[in-house]
């Protein structure tokens, strides 16, 4: 994060909101954060990586919650893979 943050290096740090959205949306599925984090940099295309940290946690904490992810108003729900979705 302070790698990406304060010397603008295009890295995906793994956090726990990044980690869920990753395996909730099917875009970096994976069982621990390295293999979420590898998925991410491979798939996220290199002019968004610099950004790409920030919006997925600001989603994470504040549209895909935890324990009631907000589908209903959910800007990427029509690509998202979670099953459980509620649109
Ligand atoms: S549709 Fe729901 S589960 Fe998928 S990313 Fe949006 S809030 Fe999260």
């Amino acid at each position: 994060m302070v790698l990406n943050e304060a010397f603008g290096e295009p890295t995906i740090a793994v956090d726990t909101h990044i980690f869920r959205l990753g395996n909730r949306t099917g875009i970096a599925p994976g069982k621990d954060v390295l293999v979420v984090e590898r998925e991410l940099l491979r798939r996220v295309p290199e002019k968004w990586k610099k950004g790409a940290h920030h919006w997925m946690i600001l989603h994470g904490r504040y549209v895909c919650k935890a324990r009631k992810p907000e589908c209903g108003k959910c800007a990427i729900a029509d690509l998202c893979l979670y099953k459980a979705k509620v649109v």
